[in-house]
């Protein structure tokens, strides 16, 4: 992964990479107090653009209230508008864009009042999430044996730096285990997420996937639920288990990264056909022409770069 760029947004300006640097005694490396966006630019006929900017300002700044951070000295107005600057000053076309609100400074105490926070917005070429093969063929993936967080514990609805210890765990695990991705059980265990992805289920040509009380609300999910009802697919938000992911005739997930990823197998055992199905195909094509800028009914998904 190439993290180069020319610039970096630091609270309200563009400066050089070089100078985008925290120093050893920020609160958020301490304490993981930051949260965080992650979302991708993509190559339209219009030029550059970014997918749902908006709502994943909102829900940065959603974050940051669930977390505790009040008042804060940015509206999502100009967040927006530095997320765009950095995509155009950069001269990327794709390009993986990071809004990161931390705790930068005040004191090192366990607790936000007192904290004077920091946002920086960078972006880079993220190539290759997958391997090409993994893309058209399904992942190989584990159900974790760590469980994901607890509602009242991390609050999963806020993309806390400090939560993403849990996914670091259930990902590292499984690497070394040799599988491509894990799926995490909530703590009722009932299936909640992948690591960095929502989960869908596909089952008699019905798309199921959990309800929201445990996940994150995906952007993506969101588009995949838009999309396949658009495409006429009954979708239905409901409690999963894991036996019935060994049983759907194909499973897959998507995040802003992965954007629609097949999961071939799970535990050892072929899903479907052990290769991605075709309903997965069909989403990860009408997701991708959505957010490329191809699928008109979907325009206003894209925040275009360009002044
Ligand atoms: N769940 C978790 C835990 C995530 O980190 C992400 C990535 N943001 C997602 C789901 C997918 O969300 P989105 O589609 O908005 O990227």
């Amino acid at each position: 992964m190439n993290l180069d760029s020319k610039f970096v947004w630091m609270n309200g300006a563009l400066v050089p990479q070089e100078k985008a640097v925290v120093p050893f005694l920020t609160p958020a490396l301490h304490y993981g107090t930051a949260v965080f966006e992650g979302m991708r630019a993509y190559n339209t006929s219009k030029g550059s653009a970014i997918f749902r900017l908006k709502e994943h300002i909102t829900r940065l700044f959603a974050s940051a209230r669930i977390f505790g951070f009040l008042a804060l000295p940015w509206t999502e107005e100009e967040v927006i508008e530095g997320s765009k600057a950095v995509v155009r000053e950069n001269g990327f076309t794709e390009c993986y864009v990071r809004p990161l609100l931390f705790a930068a400074s005040g004191h090192m105490g366990l607790n936000l009042l007192g904290i004077v926070p920091g946002l920086g917005i960078a972006a880079w070429e993220w190539k290759g999430f997958v391997s090409p093969e993994a893309e058209t063929a399904g992942l190989r993936a584990n159900v974790s044996s760590f469980t994901r967080h607890h509602p009242n514990v991390m609050m999963t609805k806020s993309k806390l730096a400090g939560n993403y210890g849990n996914s670091v765990l259930a990902r590292t695990e499984s690497a070394r285990l040799g599988f491509d991705e894990a799926l995490m059980l909530d703590p009722t265990g009932l299936v909640a997420e992948g690591t960095g992805e929502n989960l869908f289920a596909v089952r008699k040509g019905v798309l199921y996937t959990p309800h929201r009380a445990t996940v994150l609300e995906g952007l993506t999910r969101d588009s995949v639920i838009t999309i396949a009802r658009d495409l006429g697919y009954e979708v239905r938000e409901e409690a999963l288990t894991r036996d019935q992911l060994y049983v759907a005739d194909e499973l897959f997930v998507c995040g802003t990264a992965a954007e629609v990823l097949g999961i071939r197998e799970l535990d050892f055992r072929p899903i479907g056909t052990g290769v991605r199905g075709p309903v997965t195909t069909r989403l990860a094509e009408a997701f991708r022409r959505a957010a490329t800028g191809q699928e008109p009914r979907y325009a206003d998904w894209l925040d275009h770069c360009n002044k």
